[in-house]
């Protein structure tokens, strides 16, 4: 493991931290805080800090040009026992390949895993240990040289910050169709988790939460026709009682879910489609009742059904949710998560017992 500095002022954060009855989906911030500097070509030391504002300079780029990268994973206590993590190494490679695309330098596996173990280790007293209840994980990347010029940084700062949480959006979802925008571009970000994605995602949203649904599906962006994914999860429906999902367009981010689910589908032995899916072939088939279920899945959501698809043009297609298909899975890939199911895959990764106080 690389080496940490454990700030001294990390007991009174920790001692002086109150859970709330209520927890959210992010709201709350768990009391400690990963950082790690890179400069000089190189990484520093990370340190363990109280959970508190940054510094930053207002030149700094990250403000200017959106260098920013993220991830979410979380890290699970459920019924009090040990601290786990779900498929931890996905999420640092992933960051990479996000990190590669906006110029950054690559975190080494040792440096992520012992910023995300090492929060999780100093919070396992604020995991919430109810099912569906977690320790969300927020890892990020900025980059931080103060200079108006438009050209990558030469100085990023690594931070995890966490959130004691409830599941984000349980139950089922109203999906508004989205003919026009788009969230990203072929070749452009969308295939990585940038934050900048979710800025150009927000006036759909305004839009679509104005006709009364809960998220934006969007389309590819060249034809606005084949489905993509939602704002910050991936697509699936049930059909002929196969599983169909978008296949991965060079726009659509390729989740740690939608791949676990792939595989638990598979174990199943239920056929797996992945494919271009034309929206109006998908409307079709709901029309025509070959189409019996369509859901939305992330770390955040685990899987969220959609109960509706909207147009703007006011039609709206009611599909029965939650379908037994997503319930099914839902179950089996928490029941893993949570410690309760068998982890064949070997996902489920326990804190190093070096990371803990
Ligand atoms: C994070 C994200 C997802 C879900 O990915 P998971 O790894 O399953 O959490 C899907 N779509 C977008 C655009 C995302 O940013």
């Amino acid at each position: 493991m690389s080496s940490i500095r454990i700030d001294p002022a990390i007991e009174s954060a920790i001692a002086g931290f109150e859970m709330p009855e209520h927890l959210g989906f992010g709201v709350v911030m768990a009391p400690v805080m990963y950082r790690c500097d890179y400069q000089d070509g190189r990484w520093w030391d990370g340190q363990l800090l109280p959970y508190g504002a940054l510094q930053i300079d207002p030149a700094a780029k990250v403000l200017h040009y959106a260098q920013e990268i993220f991830e979410g994973l979380k890290a699970y206590r459920v019924g009090g026992g040990d601290v786990t993590l779900f498929r931890p190494e996905m999420n640092w490679e992933r960051m990479n390949i996000s990190a590669q695309r906006l110029c950054m330098p690559e975190i080494p596996r040792d440096i992520f895993m012992q910023a995300v173990q090492t929060v999780s280790a100093y919070c396992q007293d604020f995991i919430p240990g109810n099912s569906g209840q977690s320790l969300y994980l927020r890892p990020f990347v900025i980059g931080t040289q103060a200079d108006l010029s438009v050209a990558a940084a030469n100085t990023y700062s690594f931070l995890v910050i966490a959130s004691p949480s409830e599941v984000y959006h349980s139950g089922n979802m109203r999906v508004f169709i989205e003919r026009n925008d788009s969230r990203a571009a072929v070749g452009g970000t969308g295939a990585v988790k940038v934050g900048g994605n979710y800025a150009a995602s927000l006036q759909s949203l305004r839009t679509t939460r104005a006709q009364g649904y809960d998220q934006t599906l969007w389309l590819h962006p060249a034809d606005h026709r084949h489905i993509e994914e939602l704002s910050g999860m991936n697509f699936f429906a049930v059909i002929d009682g196969e599983l169909h999902t978008p296949a991965l367009s060079g726009s659509i981010l390729p989740g740690v879910t939608r791949d676990s689910l792939l595989r638990l589908a598979g174990v199943n032995n239920m056929a797996v489609r992945q494919r271009p899916m034309a929206i109006d072939e998908l409307l079709q088939a709901l029309q025509s009742g070959s189409c019996s279920e369509a859901f939305a899945c992330g770390t955040a959501t685990i899987i969220s059904a959609i109960s509706a698809l909207g147009e703007a043009s006011g039609e709206c297609y009611e599909i029965p949710a939650p379908g037994p298909v997503a319930q099914r899975l839902r179950t089996q890939l928490l029941d893993i998560q949570e410690g309760r199911g068998a982890d064949d895959f070997g996902w489920v990764r326990p804190i190093d017992a070096s990371c803990y106080p």
